[in-house]
């Protein structure tokens, strides 16, 4: 940021709208490379909720490592070691990681404690402040209108997830609807996932993941327009009776069944301008297939917050060169992930894949349809 040497009074202001896991990477970067004042709203109150599986891939707990992290979750959370994939034929087949299994750390726990290592760096973060609008003079975005006030910034960085408000994006894209809910006391496997690629679900699947102290969160992820998403209750009560019963003979609820929409693409898109950037799941940063989104989500806002800190400037704002790294970084990190995300759905969701998934599900196979999930998973060294 060309400002911010020996110019305290004019240092850049950068507002990053939502705390999540990409506006507090960015937050969080940013503050230690440059000494920009960061300022992070978010509309709800930490710690909080969020409608997730909280499943950290192998990918994420890299990208928690390169931000030297990975140690402040090492004490506390769910391992998953293995997984148990059940495909069409409803038989099991078993992948187990080949060393670098996924953590889980439970959203309430894992967001409170990356936002406030960004406040530790010196971000100034303010809680239930929810932005309505954005403001704009000639050059563009200049700041935030929130319920209470109007603030002006040098930049603003969307990161409020999905959908975001504030994105016009028009790309196509597919709808996901979710639903999920955590348990206690469960039978269900302590060390190792369960996905349930049931046929309702049209290419997309059921899941029950580890968390911590017994708990156990288990869902569903399905495209908006699949027949059964139209009544997701219903279905959900019926994949949590078909596939995760007995696990669940006997087990606690916690609190009422959640949902959240994602939104998945193949494509990077529209990723803002020289005063707004947006980074996660406002970017549509998710994988089709898995509705990973967490590991894209830290990456893009450790990458645009680099790359701010390298081309900003208070007069001409995030420069075109900038813009064009962030969008081909992005580009070249996930796209291929993407694509085979929804290589893979497809697989799953056609008939003659149904058919060949259901003999390699239970066939002398199933050694391929392991290798195939894990690179969904974005496990690199696994074996089955
Ligand atoms: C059911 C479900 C299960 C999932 N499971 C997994 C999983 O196991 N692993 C994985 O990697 N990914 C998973 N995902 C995806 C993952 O949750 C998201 O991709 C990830 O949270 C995106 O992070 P983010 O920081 O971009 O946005 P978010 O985490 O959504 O954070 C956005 C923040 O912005 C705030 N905000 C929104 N609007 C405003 C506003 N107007 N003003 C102020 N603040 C605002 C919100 O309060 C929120 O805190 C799942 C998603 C769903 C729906």
């Amino acid at each position: 940021m060309s400002n911010s040497v020996n110019a305290p009074k004019t240092r850049p202001k950068v507002i990053v709208v939502g705390a999540g896991p990409a506006g507090s990477s960015f937050a969080l970067t940013l503050a230690r490379r440059t000494d920009a004042e960061v300022l992070l709203l978010d509309k709800s109150s930490y710690p909080r909720v969020k409608v997730c599986g909280s499943g950290l891939s192998p990918h994420a707990l890299e990208v928690l490592k390169d931000m030297e992290l990975l140690e402040r979750f090492a004490p506390r959370h769910g391992e998953i070691k293995g997984l148990i994939a059940r495909g069409p034929s409803r038989k099991d087949v078993v992948v187990r990681g080949g060393g670098k299994g996924a953590w889980v750390v439970p959203r309430v726990e894992f967001d409170h404690t990356l936002c406030r290592e960004a406040m530790m760096q010196g971000v100034e973060m303010r809680e239930n402040v929810k932005v309505i609008d954005v403001l704009e003079n000639e050059k563009g975005v200049c700041g935030v209108k929130t319920v209470d006030e109007e603030i002006e910034a040098d930049l603003v960085v969307f990161a409020n997830g999905s959908p975001s408000r504030f994105s016009d994006e028009t790309r196509p894209r597919t709808g996901i609807r979710t639903i999920m809910g955590w348990w206690q006391d469960t039978h269900l496997p302590r060390e190792e996932a369960i996905m349930a690629w049931d046929e309702r679900l049209e290419g997309y699947y059921a899941w029950s993941f580890p968390e911590l102290d017994g708990t156990v969160n288990v869902g569903l992820t399905i495209p908006e327009e699949a027949d059964a998403a139209k009544q997701l209750k219903a279905l959900f009560q019926d994949i949590l009776d078909q596939h995760f019963g007995l696990g669940l003979k006997d087990a606690e609820q916690i609190g009422k069944w959640m949902g959240h929409p994602a939104t998945v693409t193949t494509r990077i898109g529209n990723l803002g301008d020289h005063r707004r950037i947006f980074i996660g799941e406002a970017a549509r940063l998710v994988s089709p297939g898995t509705v990973e989104g967490i590991s894209f989500a830290m990456e893009s806002g450790v990458l645009a917050a680099e790359l701010v800190a390298r081309h900003f400037d208070r007069a001409t704002g995030f420069s075109t060169l900038g813009q064009r790294k962030y969008k081909r970084a992005l580009q070249t990190s996930m796209v291929p992930k993407f694509l085979a995300g929804e290589a893979f759905v497809r697989v799953m969701n056609s008939r003659l894949g149904r058919r060949v998934g259901a003999a390699l599900f239970g066939g002398p196979v199933n050694q391929f349809m392991s290798r195939a999930v894990v690179t969904v998973l974005g496990e690199k060294n696994a074996r089955a």
